[in-house]
């Protein structure tokens, strides 16, 4: 496990960073206006104090953490809505910046993979079609087609999410119709203004159509051509890169979800402790209160040491070794998650349906994550088949 010493006090200053400052710039966002510019102030003192891009190396401007650290200041970071973004840890991007990092040519990390770290640019990565079973990785219709030095792409997709405004984006497409399912799709580099690329709209999402960083696009390509040095890692590595990829980022969703758990523990202690339903008679006296939040304290610390527990095999052993826990974190986490988010949404009645908490906005975005990166049913089979396959005779 590699955890520095100087953890713990990065921790705090990341709390108390949240608290003062991201948090007060919670009221905006969730009213649905313009970034407000103090963000991009937030921003800029969180690189000053090494929390910026957490999980890259410092020789590409990141502040070099290891994973099970970065899961650490995720939780803190996770406690608002904003904490990702103004440490440059919002996903897509985090996912992309490891992906370029570890397979991305010298041409292409100096092209995109600097200025993602940078924060000058968004990146957004593009494989659910909406005609196509996302649950099945495997199968999709998007092709890339050589034709001399270019790939000439096409195909629809939708949920890319952050493309609204993205500089570029990741797609996964058939390369190589007849191979192995596994070997078939390629991961290449679309720049946004390519001619035949095109954000479609961005689909609306619980009601909200978002924009920007927080927002899912439908985007098409119609004969795009990109040269083939925009393909990341060999031709038909989609498949394995989208593994890779999705390891770590289990991790990093994960701890993120339990800091929103945290935070609406808190949110739910303070309101039942505040709210009176009669003169001198708080919320909190009641039981069925005080039982909700027990359990909702329980189920957040054992998600927290499982997603731990599975973040230290995972950086000791790597992704395949990790597989089935990181599948039984995934399922299991977002399952806390949204019982946490349901219970301190009931505790605050009527102002658990407003935006006057980062509840509902949770509640509302959350509930997607049963679903993205990869649903729970398809977790659970990879959980329930490596327990079955240890009790099956030769
Ligand atoms: C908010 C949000 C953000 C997203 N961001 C991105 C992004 O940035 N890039 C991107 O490419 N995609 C993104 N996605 C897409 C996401 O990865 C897919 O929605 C997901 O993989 C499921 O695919 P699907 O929607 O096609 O559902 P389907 O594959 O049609 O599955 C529907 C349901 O069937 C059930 N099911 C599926 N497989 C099995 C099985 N084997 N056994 C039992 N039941 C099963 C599950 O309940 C599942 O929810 C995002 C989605 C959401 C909602």
């Amino acid at each position: 496990m590699t955890v520095s010493s100087s953890l713990p006090e990065l921790l705090a200053t990341a709390r108390e960073f949240v608290d003062r400052e991201v948090i007060p710039l919670e009221p905006a966002f969730l009213a649905g206006s313009e970034l407000d510019p103090l963000v991009g102030e937030a921003r800029v003192r969180a690189e000053a104090m090494g929390m910026w891009a957490p999980a890259l190396p410092e020789e590409v401007g990141g502040a070099g953490m290891s994973l099970v650290e970065f899961a650490h200041l995720s939780e803190e970071l996770g406690r608002t809505p904003l904490g990702h973004y103004v440490c440059n840890a919002q996903a897509p991007d985090v996912g992309n910046m490891e992906l370029l990092l570890q397979f991305g040519t010298d041409e292409q990390q100096d092209r995109w993979l600097l200025p993602l770290v940078a924060g000058e640019i968004r990146s957004s990565f593009s494989m659910t079609e909406p005609g196509y079973a996302g649950s099945n990785p495997t199968w999709m219709s998007a092709t890339a087609e050589r034709d001399g030095d270019e790939y000439v792409i096409n195909g629809d997709k939708w949920f890319t999410s952050a493309a609204d405004g993205a500089a570029f984006t990741i797609v996964m497409a058939v390369t190589n119709p007849d191979a192995d399912r596994y070997r078939r799709a390629s991961q290449i580099i679309v720049p946004s203004g390519t001619p035949g690329f095109a954000v479609v709209r961005n689909t609306p999402v619980m009601g909200d159509v978002g924009s920007g960083w927080a927002s899912h696009s439908e985007v098409s390509f119609n004969d795009c051509r990109v040269p083939v040095a925009n393909r990341i890692g060999e031709e038909g590595a989609g498949f394995v890169l989208a593994q890779e990829r999705l390891g770590p980022g289990r991790i990093h969703h994960t701890m993120r979800w339990i800091g929103i758990c945290e935070r609406a523990i808190e949110l739910m202690c303070r309101y039942a402790v505040d709210r009176e339903l009669a003169p001198g008679r708080p919320l909190a006296d009641r039981q069925v209160v005080q039982h909700w939040i027990a359990d909702s304290r329980a189920e957040t610390n054992a998600a927290r040491l499982m997603v731990l527990d599975t973040a230290r095999h995972l950086e000791a052993a790597g992704n395949k070794a990790a597989r089935v826990e990181i599948s039984a974190i995934k399922f299991f986490v977002a399952n806390v998650l949204q019982q946490v988010l349901d219970r301190a949404l009931q505790v605050h009645g009527g102002l658990g349906m407003t935006d006057y908490t980062p509840l509902a906005f949770w509640y509302r975005h959350e509930r997607a994550a049963r679903i993205y990166d990869g649903p729970d049913e398809v977790h659970r089979n990879v959980v329930a088949r490596a327990e079955i396959a240890r009790h099956r005779s030769s």
